[in-house]
């Protein structure tokens, strides 16, 4: 398939994954095998300090290189994976291979080295040794933990679990950072966040793309903002794509942004360009 940076190039609807048993299955098998095959990769999506528009860190973003159907976007696969159980193999790939490029930056960018963020899915983390393994390969990966953020979403929480409670807890407790991702898209009001143990608020895109179309969204942004830092909370707001959406999440409060705006998710080499020239301004990247 052609290579590009294009968005377009993105297949978000698949009808021949939906087709029939048989589809499905075929599907399930070449999921299985690309792990193998090694067609998965990762992109990075820088986030910035909106005051500074300094990096700070890189979300982690799965793609799956087809041998035929070409580059095909997570929404495309996640949740065939998450069916068939698949997600843990694939998860694993991605904790191993992110946090092994999150301490290769740290090698190129003394001092102020970006942290990586990983999806991690609720059925991934949902299984009782999701936790225990995450620190494992975290301590094979030479990584500090401070340089990693863990991003889950809504749905893992519902349920009032103490277990994933306690996982999340213990995972604070070694020095990694939790956010919610998709803020707003689910369930959950911030107030019953107070009972999780969170770090970061992402907020969704569709609050940040209403933002700049009434002035209702922004004081609802505002005040979810408000509420977020009575909580010790951070907020990032997602999917920038113009500079009066930067300056509106800017001025309701949100400390980081991430977007197209900014940057599209970049190759693994690209994003270390892009984090050492930031970083250390004036360096050649
Ligand atoms: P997400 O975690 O909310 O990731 C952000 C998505 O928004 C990414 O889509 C990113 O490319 C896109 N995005 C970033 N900036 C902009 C913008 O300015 N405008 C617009 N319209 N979109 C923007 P992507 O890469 O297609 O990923 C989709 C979702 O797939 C992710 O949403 C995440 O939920 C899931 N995903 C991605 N990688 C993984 C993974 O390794 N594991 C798991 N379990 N899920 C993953
Ligand atoms: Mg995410
Ligand atoms: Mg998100
Ligand atoms: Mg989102």
């Amino acid at each position: 398939a052609a290579k590009g940076t294009g968005k377009s190039q993105w297949r978000r609807y698949e009808p021949w994954m939906r087709r029939s048993l048989m589809d499905r299955l075929a599907l399930r098998t070449s999921l299985e095998h690309a792990v193998d095959n090694h067609e998965y990769f990762l992109e990075y999506q820088p986030i910035v300090e909106l005051q500074s528009r300094t990096t700070v860190g890189f979300e982690a973003l799965l793609r799956w290189q087809h041998p035929t159907r070409g580059r095909l976007s997570p929404h495309a696969f996640i949740g065939v994976a998450e069916e068939t159980g698949l997600i843990t193999r694939i998860g694993d790939w991605v904790l191993t291979t992110s946090l092994d490029a999150a301490r290769r930056w740290g090698e190129q960018t003394a001092g102020r080295a970006p942290y990586v963020a990983i999806n991690v899915s609720a059925r991934q983390f949902r299984n009782e040794t999701f936790a225990g393994s995450f620190r494992r390969l975290l301590a094979e990966s030479g990584l500090p933990s401070d340089r990693v953020v863990l991003e889950i979403t809504e749905s893992l929480l519902l349920g009032e679990d103490d277990r994933i409670r306690s996982d999340l807890q213990r995972l604070r407790s070694a020095g990694v950072r939790i956010a919610i991702d998709d803020f707003g898209t689910g369930y959950s009001a911030l107030s019953y966040l107070r009972h999780v143990p969170l770090d970061i608020v992402k907020l969704d895109r569709a609050f940040i793309t209403a933002m700049t179309k009434s002035g209702k969204q922004r004081e609802l942004v505002a005040g979810i903002v408000t509420l977020a830092r009575i909580l010790n909370l951070q907020v990032i707001a997602e999917g920038i794509e113009t500079q009066s959406q930067a300056e509106a999440a800017r001025q309701a409060g949100c400390d980081f942004g991430q977007g197209f705006l900014f940057s599209r998710p970049l190759p693994d080499p690209e994003a270390v360009r892009w984090a050492v020239g930031e970083v250390v301004p004036g360096a050649d990247g």
